[in-house]
């Protein structure tokens, strides 16, 4: 198991997403993995929001938790389906409660969701809030080491994360990947094209091959064929696959700080355990 200490861990920023609870049973397992997680002292939580704005009101309600239960957290935001009335009002109420930080995307629209408004591109939104808002939010921006599926290609995916950062993004979360090349090649690629901003991995721990393989398919994450092989291999055996998963997420995250990334987000999926055991394989409750 990997023990070394890793990056250069006064610098770097650590920060775990969650998806907003639907229940009340999941609100309170939230509030529980909250509290695990707030004690390896993450730089701030995240917490996503539904395509087309499905989870508004959810996702304002666990941000508000977060907050008042005394953690940096920052909501994600797009138009999805929503007027600009409707997202200059919630931009609003974040600044007034205290909220500093947005993570600003396009967001995938359902099908079927119309709507003058379903089109937005995520640096459309990032200039809106820098024109209601001005410079109170630091604003986090997505990008993609392995590609937006719906890209035309590298470069016009490089050249439309530019605008993103032109119009005041602060700061980029990737999408997950099991390659570290993959992210490495970007970061250089982004440098080239003029990009400076940070660029934080996004991390995906492994606890379920069905799950994680359905989704990987649908957002253009690539699972390396042989840790595909790997889990594959370990059938319904989920005390193999967490054990698998942990080792090898471990060593890409290890890999990643060593190689100079500024940080790490996890996607949590709203768990703890394989969070923390990852965190502490890298030793970072020293930082
Ligand atoms: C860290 C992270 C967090 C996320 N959180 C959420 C969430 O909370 N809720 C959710 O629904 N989804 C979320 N997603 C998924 C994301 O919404 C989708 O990947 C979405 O399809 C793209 O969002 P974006 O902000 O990157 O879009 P954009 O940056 O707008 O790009 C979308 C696509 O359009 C292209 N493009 C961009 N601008 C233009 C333009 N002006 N003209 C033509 N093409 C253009 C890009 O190359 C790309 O292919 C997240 C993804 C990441 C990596």
């Amino acid at each position: 198991m990997i023990t070394t200490h890793t990056g250069n861990r006064d610098t770097s920023r650590f920060s775990f997403e969650f998806f907003p609870p639907k229940t009340e049973i999941g609100e309170q397992k939230l509030a529980e993995v909250h509290r695990e997680l707030a004690l390896l002292k993450p730089d701030f939580f995240s917490v996503t929001y539904g395509a087309g704005g499905s989870t508004r009101d959810g996702t304002r309600q666990a941000v508000m938790n977060i907050h008042q239960a005394g953690s940096a957290v920052a909501p994600h935001l797009s138009f999805g389906g929503s007027s600009e009335e409707d997202i200059r009002a919630l931009l609003n109420f974040y600044k007034d409660a205290g909220i500093s930080r947005l993570v600003a995307l396009r967001g995938d629209v359902p099908s079927g969701t119309g709507g003058a408004n379903s089109f937005y591109y995520a640096n459309e939104l990032i200039a809106f809030i820098r024109r209601e808002t001005g410079d109170h939010f630091h604003i986090e921006v997505a990008c993609y080491p392995e590609i937006h599926p719906k890209s035309e290609s590298y470069d016009s995916d490089l050249f439309y994360f530019k605008q993103k950062v032109d119009a005041g993004a602060n700061s980029a979360l990737t999408q997950y990947f099991y390659n570290p090349d993959a992210y490495f090649y970007y970061v250089e690629s982004c440098q080239a094209a003029g990009i400076d901003i940070p660029i934080v991995p996004g991390i995906m721990p492994i606890s379920n091959y069905t799950n994680l393989a359905r989704f990987s398919s649908s957002c253009g994450a690539e699972i390396p064929r042989w840790m595909r092989q790997r889990l594959q291999g370990y059938g319904d055996d989920a005390e193999s696959i967490r054990e698998f998963g942990i080792e090898t997420v471990s060593r890409l995250c290890e890999t990643l700080l060593q190689g100079g990334a500024p940080g790490l987000h996890f996607y949590t999926m709203n768990q703890a355990d394989t969070v923390r055991s990852i965190w502490q394989n890298l030793n970072l409750s020293e930082r």
